[in-house]
Order: C-alpha cells, then sequence, then structure tokens
C-alpha cells in the first residue's frame, strides 16, 4: 500500500507543525501549504525546521482558487487539514476584509478545490469557540447555537456551515473540530499564555523586570495543542463526516495562569505584574467552556495534558530559550 497522502494548509503554525509530525510518525507522506511570506523567510518556518526534509512545501494563499486547485490537482491528497487562517482575535477588529478573505473566502476555495479535483479527500476544518461567542450558557455542546461576536467568529461560523453544505449537499467528508483554546511551547507570543510564560523566564534571568498585562480575570478553557490535533486526525478516521467539541471542560483565569508560572520559577507574580489599559480587549468573549463528550464517546478522545502540565510545560521550554539567550521567533501577526 503506498503512503497515505495528507495535505495541511498552515503547516508552519503551532497546530500544524504539531499535526505534520503526527502524521508523518504514522507513515503519511504529509504536503504542507502556507503563505509565500512565511515560507520566503526561514525565521518564520521555526516550528517545522526539523521536519523541512521529510515534507513537501507549497506556497500559496488560500483564497487564490486557481493556486490551491493546482496544488490539490497535483498532490492528489487523501485528507486535508484546513488549519490556515487569521487567528488573532484582538486584530479582527482593524482589519475585518483581510480575516474574512483568508478565513471564509479561504475555506471556501479550499473546499471547491477538493469537489473539483479530488472529491474523495476527507476534509477538517478547524473551527474555534469563538463561534459561540456571548453563548446562552456553559458548557457549549456541538447543539449550543452560536453567537459569534468577532468578525474572526464570525468568519469561523460562516465557513463551518460551508464546510456542512459541502457535506450534505456535495457529498465531501468534511469534518469540523469546534476547537478551545489550546496552548503549548509553539504558540504565538501574542497570546496571553505565551506571553506570560516568555516574560516569566526572561524576568528569572533577569533580562526583565515586569509582565504587562491587560484582563486578569479572563477565563479560558485552555488545552494541549498535541492533544487536539490527535483528535483532528481521529474525525477523518471514522466510518462518517461529523462535527465535534474539542476541550478540556475547564476554565482558569489569566491570573491563575500568570500565578502559577510565577510558582514554577519560585517568584511572587504580585511583585512583577503591572495591570495595563492598553491590553484589554474592546469586548471581551464571554466565558466559554467547552463539552467534549461527543469527541469522547465517539473518538475516544479526551485531553492528557492538564492545565497544571500545561503551564509547567511551557515555563520550562521557555526557561531553557531565554537561558540560552535564544532570538525570540517572529510572532505570526508580525
Ligand atoms: P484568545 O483571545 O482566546 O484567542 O487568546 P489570547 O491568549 O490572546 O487571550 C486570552 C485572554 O487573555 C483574553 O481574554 C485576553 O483579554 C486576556 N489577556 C489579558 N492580558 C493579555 C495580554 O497582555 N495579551 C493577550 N493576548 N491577552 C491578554
Amino acid at each position: 500500500m503506498p503512503p497515505k497522502r495528507a495535505l495541511i494548509t498552515g503547516i508552519a503554525g503551532q497546530d500544524g507543525s504539531y499535526l505534520a509530525e503526527l502524521l508523518l510518525d504514522r507513515g503519511y507522506k504529509v504536503f504542507g501549504i502556507d503563505q509565500e511570506g512565511t515560507l520566503r523567510e526561514p525565521v518564520r518556518l521555526w516550528r517545522i525546521k526539523h521536519l523541512i526534509d521529510s515534507i513537501e512545501l507549497y506556497s500559496a494563499s488560500v483564497e487564490d482558487y486557481s493556486r490551491i486547485a493546482n496544488v490539490i490537482r497535483e498532490i492528489k491528497p487523501d485528507e486535508c487539514y484546513h488549519l490556515a487562517a487569521k487567528s488573532y482575535v484582538d486584530y479582527s477588529f482593524d482589519d475585518v476584509f483581510s480575516i474574512m478573505n483568508t478565513n471564509f473566502h479561504g475555506t471556501h476555495s479550499v473546499l471547491s478545490a477538493i469537489l473539483d479535483n479530488a472529491p474523495e479527500c476527507r476534509f477538517y476544518f478547524a473551527g474555534s469557540s469563538e463561534m459561540f461567542g456571548n453563548a446562552p450558557y456553559s458548557p457549549q455542546t456541538e447543539e449550543t447555537p452560536f453567537n459569534p461576536r468577532s468578525p474572526y467568529g464570525i468568519s469561523k461560523v460562516a465557513s463551518f456551515y460551508l464546510a456542512r453544505n459541502f457535506r450534505d449537499n456535495h457529498g465531501i467528508f468534511a469534518c469540523s473540530g469546534i476547537s478551545y483554546n489550546h496552548e503549548s511551547e509553539r504558540r504565538g507570543y501574542e497570546f496571553a499564555t505565551r506571553k506570560i510564560t516568555f516574560t516569566v523566564a526572561k524576568i528569572k534571568t533577569g533580562t526583565e523586570n515586569e509582565l504587562r498585562l491587560g484582563n486578569l480575570d479572563a477565563r479560558r478553557d485552555w488545552g494541549y495543542s498535541p492533544d487536539y490535533v490527535e483528535a483532528m486526525w481521529l474525525m477523518l478516521q471514522q466510518e462518517k463526516p461529523d462535527d465535534y467539541i474539542l476541550a478540556t471542560g475547564e476554565t482558569h483565569s489569566v491570573r491563575e495562569f500568570v500565578e502559577r508560572a510565577f510558582s514554577c520559577v519560585g517568584l511572587n507574580w504580585e511583585d512583577y505584574v503591572v495591570v495595563d489599559e492598553r491590553f484589554y480587549r474592546p469586548a471581551e468573549a464571554h466565558e466559554l467552556r467547552g463539552d467534549a463528550s461527543k469527541a469522547r464517546e465517539r473518538l475516544g478522545w479526551s485531553p492528557r495534558v492538564t492545565f497544571d502540565d500545561l503551564v509547567v510545560r511551557m515555563v520550562q521550554h521557555d526557561m531553557e530559550l531565554a537561558s540560552a539567550d535564544a532570538e525570540l521567533p517572529l510572532s505570526d501577526s508580525s
């Protein structure tokens, strides 16, 4: 049997990099798409540089249908994981056209390219808890109505329904994961968790003396990215396509994350944290907590890494980086 072929859009991102590792481990031939700007600058490939010789990379903007169609015609993937998106929620108020273009039109062009060139290809869409926005209740399930509050959330809801439409009307094996926040040692530095763990490491090693943050009371259902990419793969191995919540079912505040991160290096957070209005959001999502019972029952999936483990892993990793005085990789949005 020839190896299965998988295409990952947004392969240079956090989830793309872990998913590429998982698929290579399982014997897949892995192809990746990322933006030309990302592929041209080696520094932006920091998450996948150890994989470069094992994968094939294509530069393409997901919203460019003809380019995506050519790539899919050439690769003929068995599975496509569509992870490429503008993902930083806070930015979405500034640049709604660009969010919609990449996130919604991008999903449309990938789905259409599959339908036109590789209709047997199984498709995964990366949905988000932001689709629930101002949710009527917690925890949310697959039955909870969407009520997005940011253009990012709206772009994800629209794409989710498009994926469903390609499943119901065109017979595409399309699945969506509605993922709650998931972090890791490869999280972008603009996200709260990574900003905290990297700054804690710099404070501990003496190159920084404060940590400026916004809303410490904000709560998130934070999981570990490698656990979540496993669920993406599992969805595409089922008999029937379906949509699933991916979440831990627990929320923690930014304050708890901060306390835990400082305590990992033996410091008291109150001596270093400064609350700064600049980091407050114009509109904050309500507390979102996911109920992943369906994924547990049908996929046999549950997250392995706990909140405490997550913080410890991220701080330990950043202590190594800070101690080695490592160059800070570019943030994805820079
Ligand atoms: P996302 O907004 O859920 O995609 O993830 P973030 O990691 O960017 O933000 C998580 C929460 O942390 C949000 O509720 C923010 O308001 C809160 N937060 C507090 N201070 C900061 C900060 O300095 N940077 C970021 N990114 N978020 C912060």
